[in-house]
C-alpha cells in the first residue's frame, strides 16, 4: 500500500494557534499536514523537570485539541521520544517536511534535536527550524541583536489560514501504538494554587495586567504578597508559547497608546526585551547549564553541605523570609524576581554553597521554568558570571523593607503566626522570658538559624570581592562582555538585561 505524503508541524514550546510561522509555512506548503506534539518521558524523567511543568504543557495541549476539534482538525499528541515517534509514523506515511521553531532547552533537548537532524537527513526528510522569539542561532556577538529583536517584535503577526489547510488523520491502530504508556495521572488534576495552562489564560491573564494591574507593577514588583497580583503572572505562558512575545509586545504597546500607565508599561516593556537577551545569552554559550560562565571562579572552593541544601530546599532554615519564600514557592510555583534572587543568594553566598547544588531544586519549582533566563539568572545572582555587580541580600532586611506586616511571612510559616510583627523577621531575637510568654520556644516550633548571617555576609563578601581581582576572572570577563553584550564603541561597553539598565524601547512620547 502506498504512503500518503505529508507535513508534519511539531509542537515544542509554542502551544499555540496564532503568530506561529512554522504551522503558516506548512499550510502554504500545500500537503495534509499532521499536527504533532511528544511528551517525552526521556525529559520528563530529566532532574530540572516536574509534574508541575507537564500539567502545564497538558493544559495547553487540551485547549489547543479542543480549538482544533471545532475546526475538525486533529492534534496528534503522543506520549512518546521523538524518534520513535517519527519511526512509527515513517511506516504509515512518507514525510515531506517537519516544521518546528527552534528550541533554546537543556542538554537534553539540545541532544535529542542533533539526534533527530541526523534521522531527518538519513530519511532525507527536510526539517526547517524557525528562529523563536527573536533568538538568534549561531550568534557570534551582539552588535544589532537589539535592533533585529525590535523589528521582530513590531513585524505584522503571522496568521496560519486555516481555509487551506488539509488534514492527515492518523489511523487509530497508530495513536494506540503511540500512546500506549499512559500520562501521569497527576497531569490531569486541578491544582487550584497553580496557574492554569493554555493561551486563553495566557490572554485572561494578559488583559487583567494591561487593564488594571500593570498600575502598581514597579511599586510593587518586589513585595512577594503584592507582586503575586501586580505582577503580569505571564512568564509560564511564554516559557510554552500559549502567546507568542510578540504578541505580549504588541498588546503592550496598544495597550499603552490606549491610555496605559506609561512608566510601569515601559518598565514591562523592557523585562520582556530581558527575557529574550538571557535566552539568547544561553543560546551562544549553553555550557552554562553545568559551568560557571565565568572560569575564573572554577577555584573557588566551596564545600557541600547536604544537610543545609536540604534545610533550604524545604523552608526550614531559620530565617522566616527565606523559609516563607522556599515554602512559597513549593506550594504554588510563583515567586517574584526578587525573592529568587535572594533565595539564590542566600544559599550561595550565606550557605557558601556551589550554585549547582540549588539550580535543579528551583527549576522543578518554578513553574515557568525556562532554561534560557534560569541558568544565567542563577550564576549572576551566586556571582559566577563575573561581569555583574554581586549583590548579597540581607533576607532580614529584605523581609522588614518589603514585608512589613508579615503577611507574606504569616501566611507561608503558620508556626511563627503567634509572634509580634517586631520579632517576625527575627525571632532568634526573642528572650527566653518572651518566648515563654508567647507560647512558642525557638528550636521547637520552628528551627534556630542555621548559620550566623552577619558573618556569613562578610566571609562572603571578602573572598568573592578579593577574587573578582584575579587576572583569569578579569580575562574571562572581557570575553563574557564581548560575546554577550553589544559594543557602543572601541572602548564602551553596554551590558544589556542588568536590571539598572533601561533600554528605552518604547518610542518616546509625542511633542504637544
Ligand atoms: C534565580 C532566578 C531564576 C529565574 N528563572 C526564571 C525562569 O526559569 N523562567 C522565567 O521566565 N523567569 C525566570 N526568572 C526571571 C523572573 O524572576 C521571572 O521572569 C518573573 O518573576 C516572572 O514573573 P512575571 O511573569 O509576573 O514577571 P513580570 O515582572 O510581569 O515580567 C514580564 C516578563 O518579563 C520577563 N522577565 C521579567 N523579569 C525578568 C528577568 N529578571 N530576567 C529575564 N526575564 C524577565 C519574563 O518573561 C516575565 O514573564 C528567574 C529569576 C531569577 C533571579
Amino acid at each position: 500500500m502506498q504512503r500518503p505524503r505529508i507535513n508534519i508541524v511539531w509542537f515544542k514550546r509554542d502551544l499555540r494557534l496564532s503568530d506561529h510561522l512554522p504551522l503558516q509555512q506548512a499550510i502554504e506548503a500545500g500537503l495534509p499536514i499532521l499536527l504533532l506534539f511528544c511528551f517525552e518521558p526521556s525529559c520528563m524523567a530529566h532532574v530540572d523537570s516536574s509534574n508541575r511543568h507537564w500539567r502545564f504543557a497538558w493544559q495547553g495541549i487540551e485547549v489547543l485539541e479542543q480549538s482544533l476539534a471545532r475546526m475538525g482538525i486533529p492534534l496528534f499528541w503522543v506520549h512518546a521520544e521523538a524518534l520513535e515517534t517519527f519511526q512509527t509514523l515513517l511506516q504509515y506515511a512518507e514525510i515531506q517536511s517537519v516544521y518546528a521553531y527552534q528550541e533554546t532547552g537543556n542538554a537534553l533537548s539540545y541532544a535529542r534535536d542533533q539526534h533527530m537532524t541526523a534521522f531527518f537527513q538519513k530519511q532525507r526528510i527536510n526539517w526547517l527550524e524557525y528562529p523563536s522569539g527573536g533568538v538568534i542561532r549561531g550568534l557570534k556577538h551582539r552588535n544589532h541583536w537589539e535592533q533585529y529583536w525590535l523589528s521582530q517584535m513590531n513585524a505584522p503577526l503571522v496568521h496560519p489560514d486555516w481555509a487551506q489547510l488539509q488534514v492527515f488523520v492518523p489511523p487509530p491502530d497508530l495513536l494506540a501504538r503511540l500512546r500506549a504508556q499512559p500520562l501521569p495521572s497527576q497531569l490531569y488534576q486541578n491544582f487550584p494554587d497553580f496557574q492554569p495552562g493554555g493561551t486563553h489564560n495566557a490572554w485572561r491573564y494578559l488583559h487583567s495586567f494591561l487593564h488594571s494591574r500593570h498600575r502598581q507593577y514597579f511599586k510593587q514588583i518586589s513585595k512577594p504578597a503584592a507582586a503575586r497580583h501586580s505582577c503580569s503572572r505571564i512568564s509560564p505562558y511564554l516559557t510554552w508559547g500559549n502567546i507568542s512575545m510578540r504578541e505580549l509586545w504588541q498588546a503592550t504597546r496598544h495597550a499603552l497608546n490606549a491610555g496605559g500607565d506609561r512608566y510601569n508599561l515601559e518598565q514591562f516593556g523592557s523585562r520582556l526585551f530581558w527575557h529574550c537577551h538571557f535566552i539568547q545569552k544561553f543560546e551562544s554559550e549553553c555550557r552554562m547549564e553545568f559551568e560557571n560562565l565565568n572560569r575564573g571562579f572554577d577555584t573557588l572552593e566551596k564545600p557541600v553541605r547536604p544537610d543545609w541544601v536540604q534545610a533550604w530546599e524545604n523552608g526550614y532554615t531559620g530565617f522566616p523570609l527565606i523559609d516563607a519564600c522556599m515554602r512559597c514557592v513549593n506550594a504554588t510555583g510563583y515567586l517574584n524576581f526578587r525573592m529568587r534572587a535572594m533565595l539564590v543568594s542566600f544559599l550561595t553566598h550565606h550557605l557558601w554553597q556551589p550554585w549547582q547544588q540549588g539550580v535543579h531544586h528551583l527549576a522543578r519549582q518554578f513553574l515557568d521554568y525556562e532554561p534560557g533566563i534560569h541558568y544565567p539568572q542563577f550564576q549572576m545572582q551566586a556571582g559566577t558570571s563575573g561581569v555583574n555587580t554581586i549583590r548579597i541580600y540581607n533576607p532580614v532586611k529584605q523581609g522588614q523593607e518589603h514585608d512589613p506586616t508579615g503577611e507574606f511571612i504569616r501566611k507561608w510559616l503558620p508556626e511563627l503566626a503567634p509572634l509580634p510583627t517586631a520579632h517576625l523577621h527575627e525571632p532568634w531575637k526573642l528572650s527566653a522570658l518572651e518566648q515563654k510568654w508567647l507560647g512558642w520556644e525557638l528550636g521547637k516550633q520552628y528551627p534556630q538559624p542555621i548559620v550566623n548571617l552577619e558573618q556569613r555576609a562578610t566571609h562572603a563578601r571578602e573572598v568573592l570581592w578579593k577574587w573578582k581581582k584575579n587576572e583569569s576572572v578579569k580575562q574571562e570577563n572581557s570575553r563574557i562582555l564581548k560575546t554577550h553584550t553589544k559594543r557602543k564603541s572601541e572602548n564602551e561597553t553596554l551590558i544589556m538585561g542588568d536590571p539598572a539598565v533601561q533600554t528605552g524601547i518604547f518610542p518616546a512620547k509625542k511633542q504637544k
